[in-house]
């Protein structure tokens, strides 16, 4: 193929169009800035698609995929204490995915209908940083490369799945967590290595569906970076509904035959195997820069891939930006890109509307949810902080009573001396949903009297907040 170089100029380049960069060319077109973006996602199929990870094999494709499964486990489970009757319940998983795969297209085309509006020029191509102004462009369709200039150029390619070598993904047997997005069937007995954020959320699906879901995870302590009583809770909540939880269980071998996946894992005990019909390898994401700058771009990488960043997401190179999974600034979460992509667009415009990392929501989309805000028990006690504690159970609440969803806790941690809430944590149905009260509270550096004071409609879950704050009034 001829090198053809056409040079077209832009304020903007983004290169990756998942939350971090489509938001961020949206607002830098907005802001009056002509931008264009360029992304490379291609499903199973080969069809391109907008949305990044988040969209097509993360967070929207599992949380869509997990209320299937809430509705079919709560109608084998739930039903009768209603006085319904329902008879042969059964799975079309066929139809499941389906309905998982519409609700990405009609997102994907929402997001391409957005471009359009704002004129972005959008390409369906693998983009290259050639240098701080540069960027090569080499279209799916092969249609022959081209280059494009930009006053400032945004990074936002995202992250994928860490290979692990002792469990080869065939994605047949030993299948990436993409796949397990999409698997024809629901397997019999499954594993999954690694308890994270993604090997839960799976685990949550799959058992959800009737799988006998086995999770090993390497680390002793399980949901490390969540609030400890939370994830006490959870562990308690998740083993109780049949999951199995091998924690300090590190995998060390995987290898199929006769249809069916042997697993070696170690833990104190010693060396134990494992026969399943599927694996899921879900041992964390890498940042994708392998391909994306380069090697005469001098872009500077951190020794795992990371690019390097200062505060204001400024790559070494003048005018070149880097968000979402791509840095360490926070972690890999779909509204940590977003943020950085609207403050990124915002400084190209000069103006400047910093982030507050400190009060990024957490969220696990399991049945039922965690989400947490802030710093946790156990990081406060290691500060040596005066801390006071207020709890509150979801089953103390008449909404979760009457939905039949009475698991759960709301928990608020506020500075003894001063009551400043310094961190919300809850686990329970909707999780997801009450955490926005806390953020918006500790964002305006609400006292927990101020949540207290504050009146909430009755009878709701966001109750719960309000009782955890009340048992903190007067209490040092
Ligand atoms: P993770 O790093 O959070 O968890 C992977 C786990 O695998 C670790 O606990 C690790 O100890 C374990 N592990 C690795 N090798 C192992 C082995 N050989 N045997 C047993 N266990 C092993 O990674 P993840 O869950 O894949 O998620 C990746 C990133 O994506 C995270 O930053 C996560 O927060 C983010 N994410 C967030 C959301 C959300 O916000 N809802 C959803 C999906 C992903």
């Amino acid at each position: 193929m001829s090198k053809k170089h056409v040079q077209t100029s832009f304020d903007v380049i983004v290169i990756g169009a998942g939350p971090a960069g489509y938001s961020s060319a949206i607002r830098c077109a907005q802001l009056g800035l002509k931008t264009a973006c360029i992304d490379n996602w291609c499903n199973k199929k080969g069809l391109v698609s907008l949305g990044g990870t988040y969209l097509n094999a993360g967070c929207v494709a599992s949380i869509a995929l997990l209320e299937s499964a809430k509705i079919y486990h709560s109608l084998n489970h739930n039903l009768k204490e209603h006085g319904i009757q329902a008879e042969a319940i059964s799975v079309d998983i066929a139809l499941m995915m389906q309905r998982k795969n519409n609700i990405i297209d009609a997102l994907s085309q929402q997001i391409a209908d957005s471009f359009v509006d704002h004129n972005i020029t959008y390409m369906k191509a693998e983009a290259r940083l050639l240098n701080d102004r540069q960027v090569e462009i080499t279209p799916l369709d092969q249609s022959g490369v081209s280059m494009l200039e930009a006053k400032h150029i945004i990074l936002a390619s995202g992250s994928s799945p860490i290979d692990l070598s002792c469990a080869p993904i065939d994605n047949e047997f030993i299948i990436d967590s993409t796949m397990a997005l999409n698997l024809g069937a629901i397997p019999k007995r499954l594993a999954i290595i690694g308890a994270g954020v993604i090997g839960l959320e799976l685990a949550s699906i799959w058992n959800r569906l009737g799988a006998e879901t086995i999770l090993l995870e390497a680390q002793e302590t399980f949901l490390s970076m969540a609030d400890q009583q939370i994830a006490l809770e959870a562990y308690r909540i998740y083993t109780e509904q049949g999951l199995e939880l091998r924690l300090g269980a590190r995998v060390i071998s995987a290898k199929k035959g006769n249809k069916k996946v042997t697993v070696e894992y170690q833990d104190s005990d010693g060396t134990h195997t494992l026969r399943v019909d599927k694996l899921i390898v879900a041992s964390g994401r890498k940042p994708n820069t392998e391909n994306l700058a380069a090697a005469e771009a001098n872009l500077l990488l951190d020794e795992n891939g990371y690019v390097h960043v200062d505060e204001n997401c400024r790559t070494n190179l003048p005018g070149v930006y880097a968000i979402g999974d791509l840095t360490l600034l926070g972690p890999m979460i779909a509204h940590k890109g977003i943020e950085e992509g609207l403050f990124v667009a915002e400084q190209i415009a000069g103006i400047r509307n910093p982030i507050n990392y400190d009060l990024l929501p957490s969220v696990v989309f399991t049945d039922p949810e965690i989400a947490w805000v802030g710093q946790t028990e156990q990081g406060l006690r290691a500060m040596g902080e005066s801390i006071k504690i207020g709890t509150f159970p979801l089953n103390a609440t008449a909404r979760a009573h009457a939905m039949s969803q009475t698991e759960g806790i709301v928990k608020i941690i506020a500075h003894a001396d001063t009551d400043a809430i310094l961190g919300v944590h809850i686990i329970g149905m909707q999780a997801s949903e009450m955490i926005a009260e806390a953020v918006l509270a500790m964002e305006f550096s609400a006292s927990s009297e101020d949540l207290a004071r504050t009146i909430h409609a009755h009878p709701t879950l966001a109750k719960a907040l309000h009782g955890a704050a009340l048992t903190l009034t007067n209490k040092t």
